[in-house]
């Protein structure tokens, strides 16, 4: 899977969400990976956040969040940049299943 990060443009929209993207990239972690998903843990101030990337959703809406921010407001959430940046910087990987799981219809 190709994962489509979100572009410098997106990510420093809003700058003080960027601000705390950039803190709380250091506590991004993988959760699973599928085929067309990911799932992240980003360990906030208080809470553990849990960051979804689902491949074949549409651009914008590719990048979820279960915090409140996200889920009441629908934008972009620190979380969201957090994992981003994270991914850009290499300080996530994804693992790369080539297992091509060749499933019949
Ligand atoms: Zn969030």
């Amino acid at each position: 899977m190709e994962t489509v990060l979100l572009d410098e443009k997106t990510l420093k929209k809003d700058e003080r969400l960027y601000i705390k993207g950039i803190r709380l990239m250091s506590s991004v972690k993988l959760d699973y990976s599928t085929e067309k998903h990911l799932s992240f843990l980003v360990k906030g101030d208080e809470d553990i956040h849990n960051v979804m990337y689902f491949d074949e959703k549409k651009y914008d809406k590719k990048w979820q969040c279960d915090c409140k921010w996200y889920t009441l407001q629908d934008k972009l959430c620190s979380h969201i940049i957090a994992v981003n940046l994270a991914l850009r910087n290499g300080r996530i990987k994804i693992p790369n299943n080539k297992e091509t799981d060749k499933k019949g219809d």
